[in-house]
């Protein structure tokens, strides 16, 4: 087993290699680690190995370690479905959530956010699989969400997230990726929204989400190990 600081260069080190093939520049791309379900010992650990940025699924099991670590500056990224009952904790104690698809999610986010606080950085999640199990807005309603959470006070609407379904052919989750990269420019020609954020990429498949234009990837199993 490769330590933390072992497996978040290797990371570091496919990015700045799938970068540089899509003939980009390595730092445009974000590193998100994503630490649900592992103890904050090992959040810590990757800390001290130089990571700022983490993303957390799951409330009950965030919240502890948010408290635990409250002596560190960690960014926090709320990556998991966002449901009304929670988003008073998530804006309270994220600075990103990526997984945002409803208006009705986003008032309330916005509502919620303490004065104290600059506004939650958001991600609208678009969903091109077509999968109706999973989150995001459809395409087609994207261009109406996107300018309605831009109104709001307490958010800061930053760009994009897609999950490509991962039993799908790769040339199918590039495909979605490069759907969403699209759809950015379409939002910024037409809508005239400004996207510096598009978040797509996990452990298996970082390289064609860069290759796409992704500038934050979301990487756990390949930093943390497993999952249970
Ligand atoms: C778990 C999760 C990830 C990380 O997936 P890995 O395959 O472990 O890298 C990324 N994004 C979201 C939304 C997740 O739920």
């Amino acid at each position: 087993m490769p330590t933390i600081a072992q497996a978040l260069e290797d990371v570091h080190r496919r990015i700045a290699q799938a970068a540089l093939a899509a003939g980009r520049n390595p730092p445009e791309i974000e590193l998100l680690a994503v630490s649900k379900t592992k103890p904050a010992t090992m959040i810590r650990e990757a800390w001290s190995a130089g990571q700022q940025a983490f993303g957390e699924n799951y409330l009950q099991d965030a919240l502890p370690k948010i408290q635990a670590l409250a002596d560190l500056p960690v960014e926090w990224h709320y990556i998991g479905r966002i449901q009304s009952n929670k988003t008073r904790d998530i804006a309270r104690h994220f600075a990103w959530v990526h997984g945002l698809d409803r208006l009705k999610h986003a008032r309330r986010l916005s509502d919620q956010r303490p004065e104290a606080l600059p506004p939650l950085n958001c991600c609208i999640q678009v969903n091109l699989s077509g999968e109706a199990s999973k989150g995001g807005v459809p395409a087609d309603a994207l261009e109406e969400l996107a300018l309605a959470v831009n109104e709001l006070p307490g958010l800061r609407l930053r760009g994009l997230m897609t999950m490509p379904d991962p039993a799908s052919p790769r040339e199918a989750q590039a495909a979605v990726f490069r759907g969403l990269a699209d759809l950015r420019h379409q939002l910024e020609k037409q809508a005239g929204l400004s996207l510096d954020t598009l978040s797509m990429g996990m452990s298996g498949d970082l390289e064609l989400a860069i290759a796409a234009g992704s500038t934050l990837v979301r990487v756990g199993t390949d930093i943390f190990g497993a999952r249970e």
